[in-house]
């Protein structure tokens, strides 16, 4: 199966999917990317879905992605003595580190952390910042604060401190044990919230060393302070327009959005847009001409993949929103001004031979139309490089991992295969040859243009860059070796 677009779509497995059956739909509907949400259901659930995921790959025969999302701290209220009390703006309100449950005047507020960071005029937002909160002062344990925004606050909601630098990790005990446990299933990616400095993400690699890609979750005003620096730490990175839109005026989020896309675009790190994409579609078969329009937008912007949260988790129609976003990208990419703009945000190449080769690549497909850009991979560090030319022709990422492979499904236009490392350029191309024709990206004649390394099966050794006309194969040749493989 290959899909006939170069955008990706990630689901959300939650109760509405989290079927064999459903994954399977999920998947022929345009999902490549499954997301397994730790800030929902048991370790076992994980498991099971896990389980269902490698089942449908293999029935299917294409590698699919799992990432794991992991919750990051959450900040909260604490109890309210009537569950409730109603906040009347221009009033005094104190939050402290008692545990004596709330009233209109006062309410628990049990995170040291907060009070070691407050600053006079910081604004705390509780419940998604329906209810504002202003600093006036402030001790080690307890802050006074002045309602700016009133309304019910109830136990246990929600806290944003958008204005303060936490001094703590984004990865809490729970997450801990969700990373270890998510890596012992063998996801593809982790991604995690809360990330406020470049330090984060160095701490979450420590953790995850080689065995899954790391993804940076972009929430907080903090990391769009230190954007580059975190892009360049991590794998891929996710425009979190929920926290986000919290975090930040809503009418600032496009705005950071298009920067996000454009600085990760420029480190040929893939990049999604998540949240609230095809929001009425939770309830409702079709989505809104709005959220068509924002799918669009953000494939436009050249995002490597857009994100469906609660429509595929918990919404009563997950296949028809897949569809939808699939017919969405679909037609984006038919038009040709879609191509323009991509062109028009073009990254600069960098000073390696990896670029140098890639970049020439990216030439060579508006020269020739090219059936295939075919890319020999071992970390997929070339498909990414590839994938950031954003060529017309698809790019197959070949690789002998299969953990490659499976990262590679969150990237732009990357089509992954898996073959055994070459050991001549004979075989290198009649390889890419045999596969190119099986995968019905070409017929007989047309043009490929192929990426590899020598010594092959070495990484980071990207230096040769071949073109070939598809051709009959002899019988016993490597189409049948890659056909060999099983998943
Ligand atoms: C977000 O905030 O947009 C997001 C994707 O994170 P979560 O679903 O964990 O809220």
């Amino acid at each position: 199966m290959r899909r006939r677009r170069h955008a990706k779509i990630i689901g959300t497995l939650g109760p509405s999917s989290n079927s064999r059956e459903t994954i399977r739909k999920l998947h022929e509907s345009g999902i490549d990317v499954f997301r397994l949400n730790f800030s929902h259901g048991s370790h076992e659930d994980h498991a099971r879905t896990h389980a269902y995921i490698r089942e449908v790959e293999a029935e299917l025969g294409r590698p699919i992605g799992i990432l794991a999302d992991l919750q990051g701290p959450k900040l909260r209220v604490g109890t309210f003595a009537d569950g409730e009390a109603e906040l009347v703006p221009g009033a005094r309100f104190v939050l402290d580190m008692d545990e004596t449950p709330g009233d209109a005047s006062r309410a628990p507020l049990l995170h040291p952390e907060i009070f070691a960071a407050l600053t006079t005029g910081a604004q705390l937002l509780v419940n998604d910042g329906k209810i504002r909160l202003k600093v006036v002062e402030f001790d080690d344990t307890s802050a006074v604060t002045e309602v700016m925004v009133g309304g019910t606050i109830s136990s246990n909601k929600g806290v944003n401190v958008p204005d303060l630098y936490l001094p703590i990790s984004p990865l809490t005990q729970k997450d801990r044990r969700d990373l270890d446990y998510a890596l012992s299933l063998g996801v593809d990616w982790i991604a995690i919230s809360f990330v406020q400095r470049p330090a984060d993400m160095t701490e979450l690699r420590d953790l995850v060393g080689t065995q899954a890609a790391i993804m940076a979750k972009l929430e907080k005003p903090s990391a769009i302070d230190h954007l580059e620096a975190i892009v360049e730490l991590s794998d891929g990175v996710m425009v979190a327009r929920g926290d986000l839109g919290v975090e930040m005026p809503q009418e600032k989020v496009p705005v950071v959005q298009k920067r996000i896309v454009r600085a990760a675009r420029q480190e040929g790190k893939p990049v999604v847009v998540a949240t609230q994409m095809l929001e009425s579609m939770i309830h409702s078969p079709v989505p809104t001409r709005a959220e068509s329009s924002d799918v669009a937008t953000a494939v436009y912007d050249g995002a490597d993949a857009v994100m469906l949260s609660a429509e595929t988790a918990a919404g009563s129609y997950p296949v028809e929103a897949a569809t939808a976003m699939n017919r969405i990208l679909i037609e984006v990419e038919r038009d040709p001004f879609y191509r323009e703009t991509l062109n028009a945000a073009a990254p600069q190449a960098g000073d390696s031979a990896a670029d140098a080769i890639s970049s020439s690549l990216g030439h060579v497909a508006t020269v020739l139309p090219l059936a295939a850009t075919f890319t020999y991979t071992e970390s997929g560090f070339s498909a990414f490089r590839a994938a950031r030319e954003r060529p017309e022709a698809p790019v197959i990422g070949c690789t002998p991992h299969m953990i490659t492979a499976r990262r590679l499904a969150l990237v732009w236009g990357v089509h992954a295969v898996v073959s055994d490392t070459m050991t001549s350029i004979d075989q290198m191309v009649d390889n890419a040859i045999g596969i190119t024709l099986q995968e019905g990206f070409g017929e007989l004649g047309m043009i490929i243009a192929i990426t590899a390394g020598m010594p092959f099966g070495r990484a980071g050794t990207t230096n040769m860059l071949r073109l070939t006309r598809l051709k009959e194969l002899p019988p016993g040749g490597s189409a049948e070796l890659y056909l060999g493989q099983t998943l």
